[in-house]
Parts: C-alpha cells; structure tokens; sequence
C-alpha cells in the first residue's frame, strides 16, 4: 500500500488532510490536494492565471460566433 498522500496547499498554514485520489489531483499544476484546497482557485494554483486565460479566449470565440449567427439572421 502507498503511503496516503498529504495535501499539497501551501498558504500561511499548511494543509494537514490528506489528500483525495484522483479527483484530489490538480490537471494545472500536478499537485494532490484534500476536498478544500482541489479547486485551482483554492490551492493558488500556479497555472491558474494559464486555465483562465484559456477560459476567456474560449469563450470569447463563443460569444464571436454566436454574434455572426446573430447579425447573419438580422440582415436575412
Ligand atoms: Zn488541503
Ligand atoms: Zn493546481
């Protein structure tokens, strides 16, 4: 059996939970985390300013196209 994983969260206090497996791990920055600090903006995740940025362009390029199909239905 491994040994149960800490949390990883590094902030004024450490974390002392264990961390979740699998869903405890953070897809951005690699790191194990407990039901508290899992989320990117919970942990000060290092790659979440890159998951947001990601986020934006997303959607954005959603917002672009619905406004085409908008302006496409207006001039028909
Ligand atoms: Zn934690
Ligand atoms: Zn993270």
């Amino acid at each position: 059996m491994p040994a149960k994983k800490r949390c990883q969260f590094t902030g004024e206090e450490r974390c002392n939970s264990a961390a979740l497996r699998i869903v405890g791990s953070c897809p951005h920055c690699r790191s194990d985390f407990c039901g508290s600090h899992r989320l990117p903006e919970y942990h000060n995740c290092t790659n979440l300013q890159d998951c947001r940025q990601q986020a934006f362009d997303r959607n954005k390029a959603k917002l672009e196209s619905e406004r085409t199909v908008a302006s496409k239905m207006a001039t028909a």
